[in-house]
C-alpha cells in the first residue's frame, strides 16, 4: 500500500456531507479530499457497534484470544511502520524521524494493553450486614468489571497514529465496541490502522471509523443515546461542548484529555546546560503543537538573562521545514486556521507591548511555518499570551525570586496538564512537585511519557486518566453482586 493508494481510497469513501479538503501543511497544496460521513452514517455505525456489543463477539471472546489479537495489531503496525510514518509526515507535517518514533510508540500501546486483557478483575468479600441490625445476615459480595458497550473515541490532529492507538488499545483490551472519529485534518493514517484491526482479527462492526467534521460527525457521536462513554482528546472549548452534549442527552460518561499551558521552572542551581536545551525542545517541538509543551518558562532572577538568551539561541538554531526537507527538525503548523490563531496571539501581544526576543513572524515561504518565538515582559494576570493555550511555537519567559513566587506564577493558570522543575536541590524538587497543580510533573526531565503510567489533567486540562492501569479502567464499569449465603 502506498500513500497514493490511501489518498485515492479516502476520496472514494461514501458520505452525505460537505467535501473536506486535506492539505499538506508544509506546502499548502491539496493532497486529496473526502466527504463528511453525515449523521446517518453515525447512526448506522452505532447500530453496528451495538449489535457486536450485544452479541458479545468481542467482549465475550476468551481473554487470552483478545490479547493475541491486540498483539497481532502491534505486529502489523510494525510491519506497516513505513507507510504509517509517511502518512503522519505528509498529513501532519511531522519530520520523518519523529514520525517513525510515534509509530513505534503506537504499536507498543497495543502490546502493553494486550497484557491487560487477562488481568481485568474485581474484588470479593464475605460480608455480615447483620452487625447493624443484630440479625445475622451473611452475603458473599463480588464485583465484575464490565466494558462499556459502545464508546465514542474522538481525537485531534497533533499525533494521529499516537492518538488512534492510545484510545483503541485500552478500549479493545477492555472489550468495548466503538465508533472512532479522527480529526478532519488528519484522517489518512486511520484508514491504514482500521485495515490493520480487521486483518489482525477484530470482528467486523466492533470498531467503526467515521470521517467528518467535529460539529457534524463528532457532535452526532457525543449526543447519540446509545453511546455509553465518550473518550475525548482535544481542546478545552470542545471538551466543554461534550459535557453539554452529555448533559442534554443520555448523561453518557466522559473522559477528557484537554489543553494545557504548562509551566517550566528553572531554579538558579539547575544544570543549565541540560535545562535550557530540554526546555527549548519541550516548547518548540512539533511547532508547539503538543499538549504538554512547556509554553510558560520561569527562571530565577540570577539566571534569568542566561535562560532567555539560551532559549532564544536554541529557537534561532532550530531548522524548520517540511518532511521532505533535509535536516528539518520542526515541521509546520497544521492548517491555515491554526496559523491565523498563532499570528493572532502574536499581534495581540505586540499591541499589549510585550517584548519579542526572537521570532514573532511567519516564514516567508509556502507552508504554515512560524519562527520559534520567545516573549518576555508579559503581564501574567492580564496577557492572553500568558493565560491562553496558543498551541504554537511561542513561549513566554518571566523571572521569579523565590520558591513561593515560582509556584504562584506556575499555578496562575486555568490549565493543569503538566509542569517541570529544574533544580539540583532534591528537597526543593519534591516540595515544589507537591505544590504544583498539574497532572504530570517532571523533575529535571521534560515531556516524559510511558504506556505504563497514568496521564491526565488537573483543573481545566481534563477529567479522568488514560494510559497505565488507569487507562483500562477508563473503559470499564463496576457491577457489585450480592449473594445471600
Ligand atoms: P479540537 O478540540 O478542535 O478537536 C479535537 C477533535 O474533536 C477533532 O476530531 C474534532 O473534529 C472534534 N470535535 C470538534 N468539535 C466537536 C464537537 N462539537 N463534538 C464532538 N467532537 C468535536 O482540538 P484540536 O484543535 O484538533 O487539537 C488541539 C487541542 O487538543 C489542544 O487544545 C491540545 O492541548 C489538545 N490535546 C490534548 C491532549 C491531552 O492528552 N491532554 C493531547 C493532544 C491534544
Amino acid at each position: 500500500m502506498t500513500v497514493q493508494d490511501v489518498l485515492d481510497e479516502i476520496r472514494k469513501r461514501p458520505g452525505t456531507g460537505e467535501v473536506i479538503p486535506i492539505i499538506d501543511p508544509a506546502t499548502e497544496g491539496q493532497l486529496t479530499e473526502f466527504t463528511d460521513c453525515g449523521p446517518e452514517a453515525v447512526d448506522q455505525a452505532v447500530a453496528r457497534a451495538k449489535e457486536t456489543a450485544e452479541s458479545g463477539v468481542w467482549s465475550g471472546m476468551a481473554d487470552y484470544e483478545r490479547a493475541r489479537v491486540l498483539w497481532r495489531i502491534a505486529d502489523l503496525i510494525d510491519e506497516n511502520a513505513d507507510i504509517l510514518a509517511e502518512l503522519e509526515s505528509v498529513n501532519a507535517g511531522i519530520p520523518p524521524a519523529q514520525a517513525q518514533i510515534i509509530t513505534k510508540v503506537g504499536s507498543e500501546w497495543f502490546r502493553y494493553y494486550a497484557g491487560w486483557c487477562t488481568k481485568i478483575d474485581g474484588i470479593a468479600r464475605d460480608v455480615n450486614t447483620g452487625g447493624l441490625t443484630g440479625i445475622e445476615s451473611h452475603q458473599h459480595v463480588y464485583t465484575l468489571r464490565e466494558p462499556y458497550g459502545i464508546v465514542g473515541l474522538i481525537f485531534p490532529w497533533n499525533g494521529p497514529v499516537f492518538n488512534f492507538c492510545a484510545k483503541l488499545a485500552p478500549s479493545l483490551a477492555a472489550g468495548c465496541s466503538s465508533v472512532v472519529k479522527p480529526a478532519e485534518e488528519t484522517p489518512l493514517s486511520a484508514l491504514v490502522l482500521d485495515r490493520i484491526l480487521a486483518e489482525a482479527g477484530v470482528p467486523e462492526g466492533v470498531v467503526n471509523l467515521l470521517l467528518g467534521y467535529g460539529h457534524t460527525a463528532g457532535a452526532a457521536i457525543t449526543a447519540h443515546p446509545d453511546v455509553e462513554k465518550v473518550a475525548f482528546t482535544g481542546s478545552t472549548e470542545v471538551g466543554r461542548e461534550i459535557v453539554h452534549a452529555s448533559a442534554s442527552s443520555n448523561l453518557n460518561k466522559i473522559t477528557l484529555e484537554l489543553g494545557g499551558k504548562s509551566p517550566v521552572l528553572i531554579f538558579e542551581d539547575a544544570d543549565l546546560d541540560m535545562a535550557i536545551p530540554m526546555a527549548s525542545f519541550g516548547t518548540f517541538i512539533h511547532s508547539g503543537q503538543a499538549c504538554v509543551c512547556g509554553s510558560r518558562i520561569f527562571a530565577q532572577r540570577s539566571v534569568y538573562d542566561r535562560v532567555v538568551e539560551g532559549i532564544a539561541n536554541m529557537a534561532n538554531s532550530m531548522q524548520l521545514g517540511g518532511p521532505k526537507e533535509q535536516g528539518a527538525m520542526i515541521g509546520p503548523l497544521i492548517s491555515q486556521k491554526q496559523l491565523n490563531r498563532v499570528l493572532g496571539y502574536l499581534d495581540q501581544g505586540k499591541a499589549d507591548g510585550v517584548e519579542l526576543v526572537t521570532g514573532g513572524y511567519r516564514l516567508d515561504r509556502k507552508g504554515y511555518f512560524v519562527h520559534p518565538t520567545v516573549v518576555t515582559n508579559v503581564d501574567p494576570d492580564s496577557s492572553r499570551l500568558f493565560q491562553e493555550e496558543i498551541f504554537g511555537p511561542v513561549v513566554t519567559i518571566l523571572p521569579f525570586d523565590d520558591d513561593d513566587e515560582a509556584v504562584a506564577l506556575a499555578n496562575n493558570s486555568t490549565y493543569g496538564l503538566a509542569a517541570t522543575a529544574w533544580t539540583r536541590d532534591l528537597g526543593r524538587a519534591h516540595r515544589v512537585a507537591k505544590r504544583l497543580k498539574a497532572g504530570t510533573v517532571g523533575l529535571n526531565c521534560q515531556m516524559q511519557f510511558d504506556h505504563s503510567m497514568p496521564f491526565g489533567g488537573y483543573k481545566q486540562s481534563g477529567w479522568g486518566y488514560e494510559s497505565g492501569k488507569a487507562g483500562i479502567e477508563t473503559y470499564l464499569q463496576t457491577k457489585i453482586v450480592w449473594a445471600q449465603m
